[in-house]
């Protein structure tokens, strides 16, 4: 392994402050990091030679590469990214309607949780990614994209890697995004997506930044869920439920639910009055999810039929029910394809 420096993106304005004096020194550093999106010290021309030269002894901006990127039909632009010690992590620039924009980015180089239906699972798990990681993946795709600073942009935490399993990267990872002198993207703008860690949706609550939560549902009793998500073990679906009615939530918003819907599995109207009654009292909007097939998977996706059954069922008996509509199709769909088929080239 190379030898590696730290990142400038992994310090809050707070943080960096220690490291660079005096505050508006500090704050001048900050827009060449996040308004100017510079990617070499030399970029910063207002800045002394004497601490650019120190700055670059010690650190370096950007710690990712990008090795790879497709673009689909619709917009959407799936990137793939080499760390300084050659792991690999992929990010999306989703385009939403008119000149709106999502990232999706990854928290993990692989995942722990194990999900029976999940292409980043099948590879184990790697290593935690660094809050600097994180911020590197949004600076990188709107620098590549020339999308201005302060124009607004969503992020979700639905890349590879479960979020809460690596908690303090990631609040950390918030707090600079929502920095007034950074990138300034408020929580209501950030979505953290979990398999359902009871235990740390509750942590993260109590940090009250203001952030969204989607909980990935996929089944509505225990013996279904525990099949495809292992840990359902140690946090049912029960533990879920009373994690999310005590998170702290807009009162104008809702708690989204992700559905992945497989075949013959959890696809019939039976599973949807059930789903309705788990989130009876609870402002929930569920975003049902095609189940995207991969080699070597037992599972199938769902015909469009039974989709929009299930969701017309959801519709009828008041729950808002939205089909995601998959993005990017034609590049490589579901998390952690664009990795495993680079893989596979290289292996060529
Ligand atoms: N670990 C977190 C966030 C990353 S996974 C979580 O599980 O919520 C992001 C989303 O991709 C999850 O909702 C997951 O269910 C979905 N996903 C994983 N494999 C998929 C597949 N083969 N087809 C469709 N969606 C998939
Ligand atoms: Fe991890 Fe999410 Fe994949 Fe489950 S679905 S293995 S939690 S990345």
């Amino acid at each position: 392994m190379t030898n590696t420096k730290p990142s400038l993106y992994d310090y809050t304005l707070q943080e960096l402050s220690r490291i660079v004096t005096p505050s508006f020194r500090t704050k001048q550093i900050y827009g060449w990091l996040y308004h100017q999106y510079a990617q070499d010290f030399n970029a910063m021309k207002n800045i002394p030679k004497t601490l650019k030269e120190q700055l670059i002894q010690t650190y370096i901006i950007n710690p990712l590469k990008i090795v790879r990127k497709e673009e689909s039909s619709d917009g959407t632009i799936k990137y793939l990214f080499e760390l300084q010690d050659g792991k690999t992590v992929e990010a999306v620039w989703l385009k939403m309607k008119e000149d709106k924009y999502t990232i999706c980015v990854s928290t993990q180089v692989g995942c722990k949780v194990g999900c029976a239906f999940c292409l980043t699972a099948k590879g184990g798990f790697t290593r935690d990614l660094t809050a600097g990681e994180i911020v590197a993946q949004v600076v990188s795709l709107k620098h590549d994209n020339n999308h201005p600073h302060n124009k607004k942009i969503n992020i979700v935490y639905m890349g590879m890697g479960e979020p809460l399993d690596n908690l303090d990267n990631l609040t950390k990872a918030i707090e600079i995004f929502q920095e007034k002198d950074g990138l300034a993207i408020g929580g209501k703008r950030q979505t953290v997506s979990t398999s359902g860690l009871s235990n740390k949706i509750d942590a993260l609550g109590k940090m009250d930044l203001g952030v969204h939560i989607a909980i990935s549902l996929h089944a509505v009793d225990d013996e279904l869920r525990t099949e495809l998500i292992p840990m359902n073990k140690a946090h049912n679906i029960h533990s879920i439920i009373e994690a999310v009615k005590r998170f702290p939530i807009d009162t104008r918003k809702r708690v989204m639910f992700e559905y992945l819907v497989i075949k013959n599995k959890n696809d019939d109207l039976g599973s949807a009055k059930k789903l309705i009654k788990l989130l009876s009292g609870i402002k929930a909007k569920v975003n049902l999810i095609y189940f995207n097939p991969y080699p070597g998977t037992a599972y199938q996706r769902p015909s469009y039929e039974d989709m929009r059954n299930f969701q017309e069922y959801l519709i009828q008996h008041g729950l808002l029910a939205t089909i995601r509509d998959s993005k990017g199709i034609d590049i490589s769909a579901a998390c952690g394809q664009l990795k495993e088929k680079t893989k596979n080239k290289l292996k060529d």
